[in-house]
């Protein structure tokens, strides 16, 4: 006999948590910005040079960095823009890590981003991703030219909404035609952050996640690399109707 009352089906639900990792590699190739270098990465203690220090077969390796702060997938602190926000070391935990996201989609051909997109959405204390789809111009020359910007009214809005941070996977997330630079100037001013060069948002839903992108805690700075991520829950049903 078919049981044809679905509220008797018995499905197993596992929920587990899943992360993407939103943050580009990092190598001494890496061009992130044009005109800005790409980081010296090297040994300053090689696993050579460590033997003598330890017993035999122990060895280390310290590596050395000289890098620019616009690195890779990184954040922007209000000290960036304005000489007395705050730097690196003075941002809460809370101000990074496990913000609400929102992801925000924009069609590939758009370049002026403008607030209509953000729209009808609830992004209060929200961590507001915007997803354009350049980071697939990353490594390539095509990366620095005609990349998609929000606009000044984009940014006035954000602000009005009351939003925590803004993310972009594009190479500025400003108009770099515009030396005023109005949505740094805007967001970095109301002590919204700003992450830039994010990748891989096709893998984040469109809400209900947890954005994180937190930079180290260093003094007189005001950009630095992050490890960005998305966490969220994902539900699986392993059938077994009974
Ligand atoms: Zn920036």
């Amino acid at each position: 006999m078919i049981n044809v009352n679905s509220s008797a089906e018995i499905y197993n639900v596992i929920l587990s948590m899943r992360f993407v990792d939103l943050s580009h590699t990092i190598t001494d190739q890496t061009i992130t910005y044009k005109g800005l270098p790409a980081p010296i990465i090297c040994d300053y203690l090689s696993r050579k040079e460590s033997e003598s220090h330890y017993d035999h077969g122990t060895t280390f390796q310290i590596g050395s960095i000289e890098m620019v702060g616009n690195t890779g997938t990184y954040l922007d602190a209000p000290f960036h823009r304005y000489e007395d926000g705050k730097d690196l070391s003075e941002l809460f935990l809370s101000d990074v890590a496990e913000l609400n996201g929102v992801c925000i989609r924009v069609p590939d051909h758009v370049r002026k981003i403008d607030q209509h997109y953000f729209h009808n959405r609830d992004l209060k204390n929200k961590a507001v991703i915007v997803h354009t789809g350049w980071s697939k111009h990353w490594n390539k020359d095509a990366y620095f030219e005609g990349h998609p910007f929000l606009t000044r009214d984009a940014a006035q809005y954000l602000l009005e909404q009351g939003v925590k941070l803004v993310g972009i996977d594009s190479h500025n997330i400003d108009n770099t035609a515009d030396g005023s630079r109005p949505v740094h100037s805007t967001l970095l001013g109301a002590n919204i952050l700003i992450v830039e060069h994010l990748c891989q948002l096709h893998l984040v839903p469109d809400e209900d996640f947890f954005f994180s992108a937190v930079p180290v805690k260093v003094k007189g700075m005001g950009t630095m690399p992050v490890r960005a991520y998305a966490k969220f829950e994902v539900k699986h049903a392993t059938g077994n109707k009974k």
